[in-house]
C-alpha cells in the first residue's frame, strides 16, 4: 500500500470536524466501509455533543415513518405482488383523506413499533 499524505490530512480534517469539499467527499468513498463508518460516527458525535444541554450523545431519538397505502387497487400487475387488487374486487379499497388523517393522528401518540 502506498502512503498518501493528502488522504491522511483529509481524514484528520474530517476527524476534527472541519468542512470538506465535494472532491474530498468523493475520495472518502474509496475508504473501507469500517473506516468510513468510524468517520461518520465521529462526525455524528461532534454534531450532537452540544445538543440537549451537552447530553446529545447520551440521548437517542427516533423518527416514526409511515407509508400509507391509500389503496390496494393497481393496474401494474407485478407477478410477485400479493397486495394489489383490481378495481371492483370484493376486498379492493380506497381510503379517504379524512380517514387517512384520522388514522395518522391516532397513531401519532402511540409508541413506535
Ligand atoms: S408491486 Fe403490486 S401494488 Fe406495486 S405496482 Fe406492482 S402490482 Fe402494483
Amino acid at each position: 500500500m502506498i502512503y498518501d499524505a493528502s488522504l491522511e490530512e483529509l481524514l484528520q480534517r474530517v476527524w476534527d470536524g472541519q468542512r470538506i469539499d465535494q472532491a474530498d467527499a468523493l475520495r472518502l468513498y474509496g475508504l473501507p466501509l469500517e473506516e468510513l463508518a468510524a468517520l461518520a460516527d465521529r462526525r455524528r458525535r461532534l454534531a450532537r455533543a452540544n445538543a440537549y444541554e451537552g447530553r446529545g450523545n447520551q440521548i437517542v431519538t427516533y423518527i416514526v415513518d409511515r407509508n400509507i397505502n391509500y389503496t390496494n387497487v393497481c393496474n401494474v400487475y407485478c407477478k410477485f405482488c400479493a397486495f394489489y387488487r383490481v378495481a371492483g374486487d370484493d376486498d379492493a379499497y380506497v381510503i379517504t383523506i379524512a380517514s387517512s388523517a384520522r388514522s395518522t393522528a391516532s397513531r401519532a401518540t402511540t409508541t413506535p413499533t
